[in-house]
């Protein structure tokens, strides 16, 4: 089972893609995540990631794509995985392609997660009064909205034409959002486009 899941910064995509994980069996990968991870280590590249996150931008496609490139042979990537936050840019979508490829494998949906923006706003400024995530400010904040919008929004519409989008409502109390999601994935697997959840 190899997933995407997709959504603007504070849709609730991280605390879905565990539960879909843990679902199928495969590894929730967030690339966020991983570049939060590098906050630990003292190098150069570690540094100017922290930057660039902290501002709200994407960090470089060469560097996002090579991160993921090599977190995908991992051993438990072998029966699929679910991809958080990875591809937001048209070149990681040609990158992400060309992984599948080689691997002689192929995406079996896309998930959406759509929320609007008032909330989105709303959200992430609780998370930051709380976790203190240092791209939680409202100076950041507005950037990631606006990044989003421009550079992965589109996105959509290509796995939209490619057959894959699955689109979910992540409005409401997060449970509501897993049944919506699941039910939304079982209905595509009796339409025979996935294969069957366990
Ligand atoms: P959110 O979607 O809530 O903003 P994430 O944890 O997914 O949070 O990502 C946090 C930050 O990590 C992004 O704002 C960006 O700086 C960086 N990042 C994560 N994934 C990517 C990616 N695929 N390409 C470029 N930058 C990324």
């Amino acid at each position: 089972m190899h997933l995407l899941i997709m959504g603007p910064p504070g849709a609730g995509k991280g605390t879905q893609a565990s539960r879909i994980g843990g679902h199928y069996s495969i590894p929730a990968i967030s690339t966020g995540d991983m570049f939060r991870a590098m906050k630990d280590s003292d190098t150069p590249l570690a540094k100017q990631v922290q930057e660039i996150m902290t501002s709200g931008a994407y960090v470089p496609d060469e560097v996002t794509n090579a991160v993921v490139a090599d977190r995908l042979v991992a051993d438990d990537c072998a029966d699929g995985f679910l991809l958080d936050g990875y591809p937001r840019t048209l070149d990681q979508v040609s990158f992400l392609d060309g992984v599948l490829k080689e691997a002689d494998c192929e995406l079996d949906a896309v998930i959406s997660l759509s929320v609007d923006a008032d909330e989105l706003v709303a959200r992430l400024t609780r998370r930051g009064a709380t976790d203190g995530r240092a791209d939680d400010t409202p100076e950041a904040i507005r950037t990631r909205q606006q990044v989003y919008a421009d550079q992965t929004a589109p996105l959509l519409d290509v796995y939209r034409e490619r057959g894959l989008l699955v689109e979910v409502d992540g409005l409401g109390d997060i449970d509501d959002v897993t049944r919506r999601l699941f039910a939304a994935l079982d209905q595509r697997a009796g339409d025979g486009a996935l294969v069957a959840s366990s």
